[in-house]
This record gives C-alpha cells, structure tokens and sequence, in this order.
C-alpha cells in the first residue's frame, strides 16, 4: 500500500495527466470533425461486434510478417490485459490490505498466470520490435523507396524516434510490474501460478525486508507512474493507434464493396469544392485513418505500384497525412484552413496517377485503413476542379462523352463481336422475355481480344439452353474508367442512363464478363436507383456446370493451369470460388501464384490505367504479374477480365511462357468452331 503522502502526489499526477491526455484527444477529435461526410455508426452492436473481434483476433495482421504478427498479438493481449492489471494494482496502493482480485483460490491464481505470462508475451514482443529496427530483412520492412513524397520529419527519423520512446515506456511499465512480482515471489518463497516472476525472484534474493519495502514503492511507481506521465504524449505520437484503430473500426464508412466510392452531390449549389484538396476536403473516416495507422507499411508491401518502382506508397500517404495534421495540431483544430494542398505534400502527382485501385492496400490494413480513397478523392479535385489530368485520359473521357465508350468507337459498332456466329445472339429488343441479360461491356464491343470472350460465353448459353439476350446499342460504357480517374460528372451522367435503361429492362438477372463491369452494376449503380442481381459469367458457368448443363471441354491431361485473381471480380467483389470451380471440368492440374485470392497481385489495368502511359517505374505491374504466373509452372493463365487479358497478353508479347485465356474461352473450346473467325479467332500468344 502507498502511503498517504503517495496517495496525494499520484492522485495529483493522475489528474494532470488525465487532463493533458484529454485535452490532446478533444483536439485529435476536433480536427478528424473537420473533415466531410460524417463517421458512419449504423447498426452499433454489429459495429461493437466487429470492433471488438478485430482488436483482439488481429487476423489481418497475422496475414503476412508471421513472427513480427504472432509477437505483435502477445503485445496486444497483455496491453489489453494490463487494463485489469492496472486498475488492480491502483487499488491495492490505495485499499489497506487489498488483494485483486482476491487474496487466494482459483480466481486468483487464473489472474497471477494470465498477468505472468502475458507480461513476458509483452516484454518479448516489445524487444522483438526494437531489435528488428536494426536487422536485415526485418528493418527494410519499415524503409521507404527513396523517390516516394515522405514528409521531412518521416525522412529524418520521427517515426523510429517515437517508436523507442514508445518501446522504452513499454518496458518500464511493464518490466517495473513484473519485477514487482519477483520481488514479491521471492519474499513469499515461490508460486506455481507466477512460473517466470519465480524464475526471476533469485534477483532479489538477498534484499531485506526495508529494501523490499523500498523497492516494492518503486515498482509501483514506475508501472503507474510511467502511465501518467507517458499518456499526454500518446496523442501526438503514432501509438494513438492505440485508441483510434478500434474507434476506426468502429466507424468505417458503410460500401457494400471494399472499392465502392461515395457518390458527389452536384445538386448542393452551395458546394464550392469537390473531392479533396486539402486535409478538412476528406471524409472524417480518412482522417480518423491519419491517426490509426500504425505505420507498419504493409499497405505499401502490398501495393502494386510501389512494388514495380513508382513514386506511390499508400503507407507514406497516411504517414504525411499523419505529420501533416501534427504540424498545424492546435490550428486545425482550433478551425484554421490547413496549411498545404494535400498533392504535394501527402503525395506527389506521380504517384497519384500509379494507383491502379486495386484495393490490396485497404484489404491488408490491420486497422482498418483505406488509403486507396483518398488517392481517388484527390483525383476528383484534380479532375473536377483543376481539370489537371494525365492527357491520355483526355481521349477516354472524350470517347465516354460523345461515343459512350472510352474508344471512342461508333455506337452503332457494339454488337460487331457477334458478326459471323451462326448462332443467334437476340438483342433484348428481339427477345424481351429473356431470363438472363448479358451487358457485354465496352471491351467486348470494341476489343476484338475481349470479344472472342464474349463469343465463348453465347456459345456456352446456347449450348446450355439458357434464354438469353443481349443489350446491345442500348448500352453505354458503365463509367468505371471515368469514376476511377475522377471524372465522377461523366460517372454519374452514364450510370445514371444506364440505370434507366436497366431499369425499363428490368432484367430478371445480369451477366458480365468484365469485372468492372460487375463493380458498377452491383456494388455502385444503387446510388442511383439501380439495385439489380448481377453475377459474373465465372458464377455462371461454375452454376451451369453444376447443373450438368454445359457440354464437357476437351480433357487437358498433364496441362497446368493457373487462374490469376482479377482485382475487381475477387478483392472488391469476392469473388474466389466459381472460377476455380469452373475450370476443374478441364481436369488439368491447378496451380496457385504465390498471390492469389485477396492476395492477388493486380494486372495493372485499374483505375483507369489502361487508358494512359504508366508512371515511371522499374518494371510494369503487367510485367510482374505474368514473371510470377509463368514462374508458377502454369502453361494456361486463366482469368476472368478483358483488362487482365490485354495487360497480361501484352506483357508476355511474343516470347515464350504461359497462354492467357478466359474461362469461358477454356470451357466452350470443345463445342465446333462455328464462326467466320471475322474477330480474330486466333489466339494471342
Ligand atoms: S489501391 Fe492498389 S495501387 Fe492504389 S495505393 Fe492501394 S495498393 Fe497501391
Ligand atoms: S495504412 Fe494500414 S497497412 Fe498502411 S501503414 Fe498504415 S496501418 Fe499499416
């Protein structure tokens, strides 16, 4: 127990912590308040729910950097732990003869266990993160690409800087604690319940009972009294995460894909800005993200563009976020403009424009993080309101406009795909009752790769009986290569036509073959009145295999075949399964990449890439992608996206390795070759 005059002296200390800490936070609050659309808190128990099992499960961190995740989660139990412990050690300084959470029995002996070992888990961890700073290959985990924006402080060492001060806290309070224990194991002469405070209580051996008296005061204060004078500090460092990662959580804006964006309302004439420019331009959630990011850099391990050399880097995005908003605390929250325009100082105009949107560094975000948004809103203000924009775009944007494809090709050349089928391919116009409407998409009417796709799939629907149409004219581009590039007045004016249309269809159901298409169908037209049942031909043809109704392809014994993940059929609309199935009926032998699934490494097409020169790098993100399929052994690429094929096909040119083919491509290869091969039959590669 403390004396009183401790009592008195730890209480004032408490309280003045309590109140810096306080007031650090309100100001952390105050500025996260600046920014738009409000923190989402729809259905609080499922939110609470999820909270609470992404705190303490941290199975996104334990996705990849096993030792460092695995030590990490040790930390993360015994912080969460040392709650209880805290609050038990308080009372027992200031109750006489008080023992938490009882003197003897089970329960306190469950206590002094779980407070033992998850002491060591702490302090193991602890000096794990310390030591991997210093260690190859550990310490280039936490390293930026030299040509990345990182903001100056970042650059010089902030960031290592606060993570010691951190990990010194860490093993005061902690290590303070537990020698308390073997201080108290070695007076008491052992306890089972205490295994590693036993085997430290030697060290305390000869102390007599005036210096364990001295040193049991000291151990109390440095484990106490380390929290107060260390919490103030906390919201000025990254380890708010500490606070703001389940608070993140907690709020994440609603999408009903990873990768759908928040709609503009262009009908608020007040509105002088859209998308962001500067700090208070972003949602509230993005920047409640600049505060939870604990600055691990998974998100850039992850990422595309920083793996082939160029200029982006989500995790330095959020970090610049980060010392952005510390360089101007008290002024932002006190309502002051911020200081710079977010490009050029969170992220440079290079890399800007590398974001293929593949979602990978929202997906493996342990806290929730979802950096690809705010690249997206900053392209809107660049597009929108500076009309600052890779000039490649320019013809796409044009093609949109005036043709409703980003070709630029004639309307009245969207069903050229089908010229020379001799089977019918009815426009809904000459079958209105249709159970299935394929929305072929802009590839496939004006790529002649994509639409031999397209023939593969009618020729499956026919084959499996399936009363089908096609939408023909009356479709325009979805707009995903407008929206991804910023333009979202162009995104909304063709949704919204293409949502009439659909509407007046009212299709029973949808199939696409791109899955962007997909994306805007499904995930982002229901911010305009378009809420319809959209599957992608894989699902499809996984069903109609199921169903026994689609004719056995040719059996391809010994071929291995490998099925690369687009990024907008898999990470942003989950689906993994159907392709995989679909293309068991070849019974060759399926082979995984290294990424694959919600791990799969982007084709490099997204976010409007396709239509523009990539930004400077050591290789294309094609390039990469196609070394790692053929380095899989596979002879067949599958995928299931006209954009993947061409990037990839590209990237393979005429050198040897792997094929690339559509799923539907490789199940109707054994049906008869029954067109005039107008479109190109033959094969790329
Ligand atoms: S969306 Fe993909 S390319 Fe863009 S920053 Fe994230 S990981 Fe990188
Ligand atoms: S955004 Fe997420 S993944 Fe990226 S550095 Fe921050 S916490 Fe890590």
């Amino acid at each position: 127990m403390l004396t009183a005059g401790e009592q008195v002296l730890f209480l004032v200390l408490a309280l003045l912590s309590a109140a810096a800490t306080l007031a650090g936070l309100c100001d952390m609050w105050r500025i996260v308040r600046r920014g738009e659309r409000e923190l989402a808190l729809d259905g609080l128990a499922s939110r609470l729910r999820d909270t609470l099992t992404a705190s303490l499960l941290q199975r996104k961190t334990l996705r990849m950097r096993k030792l460092t995740s695995w030590l990490h989660l040790g930390v993360v139990w015994g912080f969460s732990f040392y709650a209880l412990v805290n609050l038990g050690d308080l009372l027992e300084g200031y109750v006489p003869g008080y023992h938490f959470p009882a003197r003897e029995g089970l329960l306190a002996e469950l206590y002094r266990l779980a407070a033992d070992l998850l002491s060591v888990a702490v302090l193991v961890g602890v000096l794990w993160f310390v030591l991997r700073r210093a260690l190859r290959p550990w310490r280039a985990e936490l390293q930026f690409p030299s040509n990345v924006l990182l903001h100056p402080k970042a650059r010089a060492g902030a960031i290592s800087r606060d993570s010691r001060i951190v990990a010194g806290f860490i093993l005061l309070h902690v290590g303070a604690r537990f020698l308390g224990d073997a201080l108290a194991v070695a007076g008491e002469g052992g306890d089972l319940a205490r295994p590693f405070a036993s085997l430290a209580a030697p060290l305390f051996a000869g102390v007599d009972a005036r210096g364990g008296e001295l040193l049991r005061h000291l151990f109390w204060w440095l484990a106490l009294g380390s929290i107060a004078l260390f919490t103030p500090w906390f919201p000025q460092s990254k380890h708010a995460h500490l606070f703001m990662a389940p608070l993140n959580f907690l709020t994440r804006p609603q999408r009903r894909s990873p990768g759908a964006l928040a709609p503009l309302d262009f009908g608020d004439e007040s509105r002088e800005q859209f998308g962001a420019a500067k700090l208070e331009h972003l949602d509230q959630s993005q920047l409640l993200d600049a505060f939870a990011c604990i600055q691990c850099n998974r998100c850039q391990d992850v990422c595309p563009a920083t793996t082939t050399g160029k200029e982006l880097s989500p995790a330095a995005l959020e970090i610049n976020k980060r010392y952005e908003i510390g360089g101007q605390f008290v002024a932002l929250a006190a309502g002051a403009e911020s200081e710079r325009p977010l490009l050029g100082s969170v992220i440079s105009e290079s890399a800007l424009w590398a974001c293929t949107s593949c979602g990978a560094c929202t997906d493996i975000c342990p806290v929730g993080n979802e950096p690809m948004h705010d690249i997206l809103e900053i392209r809107r203000d660049q597009v929108l309101m500076e009309g600052n924009f890779p000039a490649e775009l320019q013809a796409a944007f044009n093609g949109m406009e005036r043709q409703g494809n980003p070709w630029g090709a004639a309307r009245d050349e969207r069903m050229r795909w089908a010229r020379g089928l001799d089977i019918p391919v009815p426009t809904v116009e000459e079958n209105p009752g249709c159970e299935l409407l394929y929305w072929t998409g802009c590839a496939v009417s004006h790529d002649p790769r994509a639409a031999l796709t397209a023939r593969a799939l009618v020729k499956l629907l026919h084959a499996a009986g399936v009363n089908y149409a096609v939408t023909g004219e009356r479709e325009n581009c979805s707009g995903d290569v407008a929206r991804r590039a910023g333009n979202e007045y162009l995104y909304e004016e063709l949704a919204r036509g293409n949502v009439e249309t659909l509407n007046e269809l009212a299709p029973a159901r949808i199939v696409v073959t791109c899955p962007h298409c997909l994306h805007n169908l499904d995930s982002e037209y229901p911010q305009f009145g378009g809420d319809y049942e959209v599957v992608h031909h894989t699902q499809l043809l996984d069903e109609l295999g199921a169903e026994g109704r689609l004719p056995q392809p040719p059996a391809r014994p010994g071929a291995r075949i490998t099925f690369h993940d687009p990024c907008y059929l898999g990470r942003h609309n989950g689906v993994f399964d159907s392709p995989r199935r679909a293309l068991g009926s070849l019974q060759g032998e399926m082979v995984e990449m290294p990424r694959h699934r919600s791990d799969s490494f982007c084709c490099g097409a997204g976010g409007a890439q396709f239509w523009k020169e990539e930004e400077a790098g050591s290789r294309t993100v094609g390039a990469e992608r196609y070394a790692e399929a053929a380095a899989s052994g596979a002879d067949i690429v599958a995928t299931g996206c006209p954009f993947c094929l061409q990037m990839l096909e590209s990237s393979k040119g005429d050198g040897v390795g792997p094929v690339l083919r559509d799923v539907a491509e490789l199940l109707a290869e054994g049906l008869p070759a029954d067109d005039s091969g107008q479109e190109g039959s033959a094969h790329a590669g």
